[in-house]
């Protein structure tokens, strides 16, 4: 993938950037593989089902669909991601509490998305002090998948929050698989999957 960065003007908010970039690429593929395994394999079913819901063949084809999607896009060297530091640039008004990366959506999905390639805002609440480094890490892992999955996955934000998401793909499965916050989460749980 060609990883931009824009705007970050301190060194260790670049770094923190640019290691959020390379977990991405690991994440991507984990995700991609695993999902090839479901529902031969119990762990990867269990993570499945976990982030969205009971298993329907054509649910489960787009969920594939899109994580692939979304490694072809980080592993691709014709593709960019830019991520652009948004504190810098107040006319992008997107700096409101709660929101930590934001995506100019050209369109869901690859088709007819050509030109600049992807580019992701940065705010505010990227940079929050943690003191778990691992925390750090897991949270921009599920922010980056989260983002994506919009751009390439065309999903929408039905809920927000871990128990909602968990909540969502027990009783909408539906809904579940093409809401952004599942695949998030779907992320984050697959770091602790062997
Ligand atoms: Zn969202």
């Amino acid at each position: 993938m060609g990883f931009k960065y824009e705007g970050f003007s301190l060194t260790a908010d670049a770094a923190k950037v640019k290691g959020a970039a390379a977990q991405l690429l690991g994440v991507t593929k984990k995700a991609k593989d695993k999902l090839s395994n479901v529902p031969n394999g119990a762990a990867e079913t269990a993570l499945y089902t976990r982030w969205f819901g009971a298993i329907d063949g054509t649910r489960l084809k787009t969920v594939q669909r899109i994580v692939s999607d979304i490694d072809d896009a980080a592993h691709s060297t014709r593709r960019t991601i830019t991520f652009v530091d948004a504190r810098q640039t107040t006319s992008i008004g997107r700096n409101e509490p709660g929101t930590r990366a934001y995506v100019h959506c050209g369109g869901t999905g690859w088709t007819g998305h050509v030109g600049s390639g992807i580019r992701v805002l940065i705010t505010q609440r990227f940079f929050a002090p943690d003191t778990n480094p691992d925390k750090v890490t897991e949270r921009t892992v599920c922010v980056m998948l989260h983002e994506l999955s919009h751009k390439l996955g065309g999903t929408i934000d039905h809920v927000y929050g871990r128990d909602e998401a968990l909540e969502l793909a027990r009783n909408h499965p539906a809904k579940a698989h093409k809401c952004a916050e599942n695949y998030g989460f779907f992320a984050l749980d697959l770091l602790k999957l062997p």
